[in-house]
């Protein structure tokens, strides 16, 4: 009995993704699942867009959600993602850089249809929009589109293959630089957390040199819990954040059959984000 209370700790889960942007559940579906997965609490940190968090706010639930976002940001040419927790989903100049960055999307993915057709994989915008119910159409859609129409066997070859980084239908994607993206953030009144660390496959010192400009900009906390962290990695990073000075923040990156071995919650099974470190985040809002 004393081992099972020891183990039924709290937990959350502070980066998912709702069909907004490229997860596959609605908004009321994640509020239902969060249920039945006993979280306490969750973020909706969609791509680009606040929508989803709209419309799960207005689901009545015993479970915290959290109003986040993902913002695709630039350090040094890499790319990488400023999770902003606690933002208030109706600030105007939020909403109004968001939107742009969505528009600028458009003109995007019609470059990536036109590469693509170039190369003989006849694919529209309409066969892409079949595979996308949200505002933010991204590679994650025209890859689902180059398996429904057969011209790859799966979802991670439409990568491998096309859509990659620098592969022959790539194209690169105008977006905020860090600072900026990490400013819109507090100034919509939320948290900047820097999303999972280890997927940018830096060396430990450029990392944690990263770790410090981006402090010096206003964020605040990094992902140490995350779906593919071993504990090994949690500790690491755990480490590095204390260094710097980072607060602790994680989530599985939930994005339902999109990502299908990544549950919310649990991650690749192992994951258990714990509740405590919900209260230092809320400490953080507006400075
Ligand atoms: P975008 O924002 O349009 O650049 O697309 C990003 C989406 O594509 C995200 O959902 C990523 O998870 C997915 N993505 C990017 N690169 C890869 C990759 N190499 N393999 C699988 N998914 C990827
Ligand atoms: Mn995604
Ligand atoms: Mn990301
Ligand atoms: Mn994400």
């Amino acid at each position: 009995m004393i081992t099972m209370m020891w183990f039924s700790r709290d937990t959350i889960d502070l980066h998912t993704h709702s069909t907004f942007s490229d997860g596959t559940f609605t908004p009321l579906q994640l509020v239902k699942y969060a249920e039945e997965k006993g979280l306490k609490a969750f973020a909706i940190t969609d791509h680009d867009t606040t929508e989803g968090v709209k419309e799960a706010k207005s689901i009545e639930t015993n479970v915290e959600v959290i109003s986040g976002v993902e913002i695709s940001t630039r350090y040094d040419k890499k790319e990488i993602h400023i999770v902003g927790l606690y933002v208030n989903e109706n600030d105007a100049d939020l909403n109004k850089q968001l939107k742009y960055y969505r528009e600028k999307r458009v003109t995007r993915n019609f470059e990536i249809l036109e590469k693509l057709n170039s190369l003989g994989v006849n694919i529209t915008i309409d066969d892409v929009k079949e595979s996308c119910t949200g505002d933010v159409i991204s590679r994650a859609h025209i890859a689902k589109a180059l398996v429904s129409k057969g011209f790859v066997g799966s979802y991670t070859e439409a990568f491998d293959r096309y859509l990659g980084d620098n592969k022959c239908a790539y194209v690169p994607r105008e977006t905020l630089n860090y600072e900026e993206s990490m400013e819109l953030i507090t100034k919509a009144g939320g948290v900047p957390v820097l999303a999972h660390p280890l997927l940018y496959k830096m060396s430990d010192t450029n990392l944690e040199n990263m770790m410090v400009k981006l402090r010096q900009k206003g964020l605040k906390a990094v992902e140490v819990y995350y779906s593919t962290h071993s504990n090994s990695d949690t500790q690491h990073i755990m480490a590095m954040a204390n260094r710097v000075g980072l607060i602790y923040s994680g989530g599985s990156d939930f994005h339902g059959a999109t990502k299908p071995k990544i549950d919310m919650g649990t991650g690749m099974g192992k994951l258990a984000v714990p509740y405590e470190i919900l209260e230092k985040i809320r400490g953080e809002r507006n400075g």
